[in-house]
């Protein structure tokens, strides 16, 4: 089946349960224990096993293309039992540079303490990661389209290097969503999303799913189990509610973005614009051999600096303020005073983040009111 009709029925009961046409809600923190069950058969709301777990964990699972998925509180929650379940002191991490600033605070702050050790690399440079790997090396870690730039690096060849080398591939797809790659078809291990992105879409959960195999996803959610990361039983249905729409909604801000990329390329305010759909977009060819859709974000350089940025946020009438993405709502940030504060200025500079660079998020408003809105606020 295709991606639309697996976000409608994949995973849902057949017969429904209870008759009920949306999944109902099983808001219980612990379940009857029946006959002839041990104790691993337990039902428990923070094990991820409740009939609301499980209902999304299979439509989770059939959109990835994956044997298993599991459903976490926040994107954090998927990456973190991601890279938990699959590292030990003494190991090393590949991971791509321009990582969501979460991601890289965790993997620059967190993992040394627990005697990991990262290197960052290009994501298209083959012979980087090849003088980069160690015989400690264990994983490598990419994203989709690096955030804000819009980055995408050579996936299917960086899935490869991995096999070869036995080294556990992950990747970040929140930026793609499943409808423009499919990791795991490239050959990836184990994909993470944040969930409060584009699969639930409407700025109104945080959320996190991870997917690959059966046993790659029983390890995670054993260490999921001990971080405490599971997400509650009502949130798994706001969840797989906005995942039915998925569809229509990511194709419509995909559209709405290229409209406005095209405009603001050409608007003579803006100094460059970064939007896969572009043929000015580095990766422009790549994105178009192994994307379905170009995604719905783009970032690009106001003309004149910070100034002109904030001038253009308090000029602004639709897009609002603030950070996160993949809602109704276009939003707007500068990622050198958000997502990636917490890198040095250095590290943002040699990354290619400079302070005016403006991030946009395009929702689901009508392109001509974005596009008249955007030329407004920056002429
Ligand atoms: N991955 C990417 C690409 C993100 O943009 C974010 C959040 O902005 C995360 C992961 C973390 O997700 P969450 O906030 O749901 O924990």
């Amino acid at each position: 089946m295709r991606p639309d009709t697996l976000l409608v029925h994949a995973g849902e009961p057949r017969p429904r349960d209870g008759g009920a046409v949306a999944m109902p809600i099983y808001q219980s923190s612990t379940f009857e224990e029946t006959e002839g069950r041990g104790y691993h058969d337990i039902r428990y709301a923070r094990l991820s096993n409740t009939p609301s777990h499980d209902v999304l964990h299979a439509k989770l699972a059939a959109l990835e293309g994956a044997e298993a998925a599991l459903a976490t509180a926040s994107g954090m929650a998927a990456i973190s039992a991601a890279l938990f379940a699959n590292l030990k002191a003494g190991d090393h991490v590949l991971a791509q540079q321009g990582l969501y600033g979460g991601t890289h605070d965790l993997m620059t702050r967190d993992l040394p303490r627990l005697g990991i050790e990262v290197t960052f690399v290009a994501g298209d440079d083959p012979a980087a990661w090849r003088k980069a790997v160690t015989p400690r090396t264990r994983l490598f870690y990419l994203e989709s389209m690096t955030n804000p730039l819009l980055r995408i690096g050579d996936l299917p060849a960086a899935a490869e290097f991995a096999r070869e080398r036995n080294l556990v591939s992950v990747i970040d797809n929140t930026f793609a969503t499943p409808l423009a790659f499919r990791p795991l078809r490239h050959g990836f291990d184990l994909v993470v999303h944040s969930a409060t992105k584009y699969l639930n879409g409407h700025s109104d959960l945080i959320a996190g799913a991870l997917m690959g195999t059966a046993a790659r996803v029983r390890e995670a959610k054993h260490m999921l189990d001990h971080l405490g990361g599971s997400l509650d039983p009502h949130a798994c249905f706001l969840l797989q509610r906005g995942l039915k729409t998925l569809g229509v909604r990511f194709r419509q801000q995909c559209a709405t973005a290229l409209q406005i990329a095209q405009f603001l390329e050409k608007h003579r305010a803006v100094e460059r614009v970064n939007h896969p759909g572009l043929p000015s977009h580095p990766q422009h060819g790549r994105a178009r051999e192994i994307f379905a859709q170009f995604g719905a974000m783009l970032s690009f350089e106001p003309k004149n600096g910070v100034a002109a940025a904030e001038r253009m946020f308090s000029r602004l009438k639709l897009p609002l303020h603030a950070p996160s993405l993949g809602g109704p709502e276009t939003l707007v940030t500068r990622p050198a005073a958000s997502s990636h504060v917490g890198l040095s200025p250095e590290d943002r500079a040699r990354i290619g983040i400079s302070d005016a660079l403006v991030r946009v998020s395009v929702g689901l408003e009508a392109p001509e009111d974005l596009i008249e809105d955007f030329d407004q606020a920056l002429s």
